[in-house]
């Protein structure tokens, strides 16, 4: 427990990796990159990074240029860091100068790339990114022909991948996979001997004979369903938050904000630690849960900015004290559980982690952490 802070996250290293490999295992023999944008989905880049870097992953993908300034150094230089956002205009030099890939999602990008080359007087590396179908990044498939037919404007230009996204990975069954894996191999023809990778985490542990070479994985890396149906993947945080004071009331009384709830019988009312400046989300009020020893106490009334109250009428006396941890992530509740609830996906609660919670890294166990030695 970190007294100072509204709570704790734990995260589990070992889980991590664990789940590293079991993508590697399904996407075989593509090589598994690691997604660490947004500071790892809010788990901390430089720790998952090197954990996974340690199980063998090479691959890394920020989404932001700064994102890469901060994570650069803390790679090993066996480690490719590439920027998913690709090249700010102006930036080229800058990103040239600190050993990062950037995504090249158009064909200005591609020029000030290779004219930044020239300049440099040395190739450095790209990734080109052709849009497949998601409307979101990349050359157009007109765009990506129009380069094939023009090969001196890579002059310089090292491209160690073609990549593209999918837009409904997580959902395997849905035709739209089909279509983006032909467009991409369609392009691809036009590129020969460039790698591909268009696998997130749902297309790298969807049931597919080939995953390209390199697949981006990012969700399941930190537990969350990769799609649709039942979660392969090891849970890696729990989040405790604690109790901070508790209160006995009689029935009618109101709690919190608005008083939006009344109490309808007597109630043990506890208020704990964590609130919506934590990433807990307001919409879970008098909706979500808290657990307690593994007894749910319902959410009651608003989430408040740093804290909120839940009733533990129903939780034995023992457990309740000021102190006492009270769970919010963990075996009683995944954040699929949270997110679901809350009407949002994984991925928004995992990166609205807050700032203010204590952090505990469990490490990987001795035996488990070979693969890059
Ligand atoms: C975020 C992102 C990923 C990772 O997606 P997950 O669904 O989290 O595995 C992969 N590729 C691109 C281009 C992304 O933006």
């Amino acid at each position: 427990m970190h007294e100072a802070t509204a709570a704790t996250l734990r995260i589990d290293l070992g889980a991590l990796v664990d789940n590293y490999r079991l993508i590697q295992h399904a996407a075989a023999p593509a090589a598994v990159a690691g997604v660490v944008k947004a500071d790892a989905y809010g788990l901390g880049a430089v720790e998952i990074s090197g954990a996974i870097f340690d199980a063998g992953c090479r691959h890394f993908f920020v989404a932001h240029l700064c994102e890469a300034m901060a994570l650069r150094p803390h790679l090993p230089p066996a480690a490719t860091l590439y920027v998913l956002n690709g090249l700010h205009p102006g930036a080229e030099a800058e990103c040239a100068a600190i050993d990062v890939v950037p995504v090249l999602n158009s064909l200005e990008q591609v020029d000030a790339w290779s004219a930044c080359a020239r300049t440099l007087g040395r190739s450095l590396p790209a990734v080109l990114q052709v849009d497949t179908g998601m409307s979101r990044l990349g050359l157009m498939p007109q765009d990506a022909t129009a380069l094939a037919a023009q090969p001196h404007r890579l002059d310089h230009v090292d491209l160690l991948l073609l990549m593209s996204h999918l837009a409904c990975a997580d959902h395997p069954d849905d035709a739209f996979n089909q279509q983006q894996w032909a467009s991409f191999r369609a392009i691809a023809d036009l590129f020969p001997g460039v790698p591909l990778s268009l696998d997130n985490s749902g297309g790298a542990l969807a049931m597919r004979p080939d995953h390209g070479d390199l697949v981006r994985a990012g969700i399941a890396l930190y537990g969350g369903a990769p799609h649709d149906s039942a979660n392969p993947m090891h849970p890696v945080i729990t989040l405790d938050a604690y109790i901070i004071q508790l209160r006995r009331v009689p029935a009618g009384t109101g709690v919190g904000y608005g008083l939006a709830h009344r109490c309808d019988r007597p109630s043990h009312i506890a208020t704990i630690s964590v609130g919506y400046a934590d990433g807990w989300p307001r919409n879970l009020g008098s909706v979500g849960s808290a657990f307690i020893d593994g007894v749910r106490a319902p959410i009651v009334g608003r989430v408040s900015m740093d804290s909120m109250t839940i009733d533990v009428t129903d939780v034995p006396d023992h457990l309740l004290y000021p102190g006492a941890p009270v769970e919010l992530i963990g075996p009683h509740q995944s954040i699929d559980a949270v997110a679901t609830q809350a009407g949002t996906i994984s991925y928004e609660i995992l990166t609205r982690l807050g700032r203010r919670y204590g952090r505990d890294y469990l490490p990987v166990p001795i035996a488990a952490s070979t693969g890059a030695l």
